[in-house]
């Protein structure tokens, strides 16, 4: 089979110029945020995320370097005002410095073709040492790392095979950088869930923020995440208790609520999909490496942006775009329960956390 033409060839410049308009969707919600899988691959095989023997998509299978750049601007012409580059590991990903400093560019733009308030990343901070200087360069000034423990041999345990001292010498430099970090905690029964109060400590006197998550049933792994699971509302109760916490509301349309701990410049952010659901303020889809775009992180259905662009150009895309915003679902369907089959067959890194 031949080649699909590069988007370059089939869309004249002035093609990517066509006056946008924004997204709504069919419940009202404004879709502002962009999150992108730049790809599916990772050097660490968390157990909640990732089975031991995972299969990749075949290279051929993904969206080149300006096809994620042609989507993602487009996104942005049509009101998106953050994008996060995730994954899998987005660090594994040869180019992803290009495209982010391809994204960068849109940084604090103001026009007709809209702009971007924030251009952030999720990584596990393996390999972020040699990447922090350049993140920032392309207009990063935020980066969130995934860090469920600072003990090293439950951290090993965790992740299969990672190492600390790696992550945390990422972490560190990130900080000179001059990135702010924000910590990603899963909580997990029996591995993590005793020491989320000292994590916290560890956040404040390192001046991180930190976001507590609920493990949620995305694809197939090795154990039954229902016996791993931590509802958070029970730790908000333990961390209240010890620490501080004054509620933030400055941050609105995402699935996080956030504390201040009074007296540091720390914030506790909590994802609990699971036992507090806040579907109602979503304003955010996700486009996996591929080119599929999940208007629902908890639901399968997706639209092919890949082939819309490859044969549509622009206004194919445009098409695509609308029809998934416009079936964006009212609410994940997430449930854990001893036994129960993941509510989605897809792993977080395929549609990028
Ligand atoms: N590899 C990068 C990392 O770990 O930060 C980015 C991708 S990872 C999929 C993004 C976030 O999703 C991480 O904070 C990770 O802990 C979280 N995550 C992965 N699988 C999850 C699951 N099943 N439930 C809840 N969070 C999950
Ligand atoms: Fe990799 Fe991130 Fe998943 Fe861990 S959570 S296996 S680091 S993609």
């Amino acid at each position: 089979m031949a080649d699909a033409p590069a988007p370059r060839d089939v869309l004249p410049p002035e093609a990517l110029l066509s006056p946008p308009s924004g997204l709504v969707d069919g419940f009202g919600r404004a879709i502002r945020y962009l999150r992108i899988s730049v790809t599916d691959r990772c050097d660490l095989r968390c157990r909640y995320c990732m089975a031991k023997q995972m299969t990749f998509l075949p290279r051929a299978a993904l969206l080149s370097l300006d096809e994620l750049a042609i989507i993602t601007e487009r996104f942005i012409a049509r009101g998106v005002r953050k994008v996060r580059m995730s994954g899998g590991e987005p660090l594994v990903r040869r180019d992803v410095i290009d495209l982010a400093r391809r994204l960068g560019r849109h940084v604090g733009a103001n026009g007709p073709q809209g702009g971007l308030d924030e251009l952030t990343m999720t990584t596990n901070a393996t390999r972020l040492a040699d990447h922090a200087g350049a993140l920032f360069d392309a207009g990063m000034r935020r980066i969130n790392v995934s860090l469920d423990s600072l003990d090293a041999g439950t951290f090993r345990f965790i992740t299969r095979h990672g190492d600390l001292d790696q992550v945390l010498g990422g972490i560190a430099a990130a900080r000179d950088a001059g990135l702010a970090v924000k910590i990603n905690m899963v909580a997990l029964k029996g591995l993590n869930d005793d020491a989320i109060a000292d994590m916290l400590r560890w956040c404040i006197a390192e001046g991180h923020d930190l976001t507590l998550i609920e493990t949620m049933p995305l694809g197939a792994i090795d154990e039954d995440r229902a016996d791993r699971f931590v509802p958070l509302t029970a730790v908000f109760d333990d961390l209240s208790a010890l620490f501080p916490l004054v509620r933030d509301d400055s941050s609105t349309g995402g699935p996080a609520r956030y504390w201040r701990v009074e007296g540091t410049r720390t914030r506790l952010g909590l994802i609990s999909p699971l036992t507090n659901n806040f579907c109602d303020g979503c304003n955010r889809v996700r486009l996996t490496t591929e080119g599929k775009l999940h208007a629902c992180l908890g639901h399968e259905e997706a639209v092919d942006l890949k082939a819309a662009l490859r044969q549509g150009g622009v206004a194919g895309l445009d098409a695509a775009i609308d029809s998934a915003v416009a079936t964006k679902p009212r609410a994940h369907d997430f449930r854990i329960g001893a036994g129960e089959a993941p509510a989605v067959s897809r792993h977080m890194s395929v549609t990028g956390g």
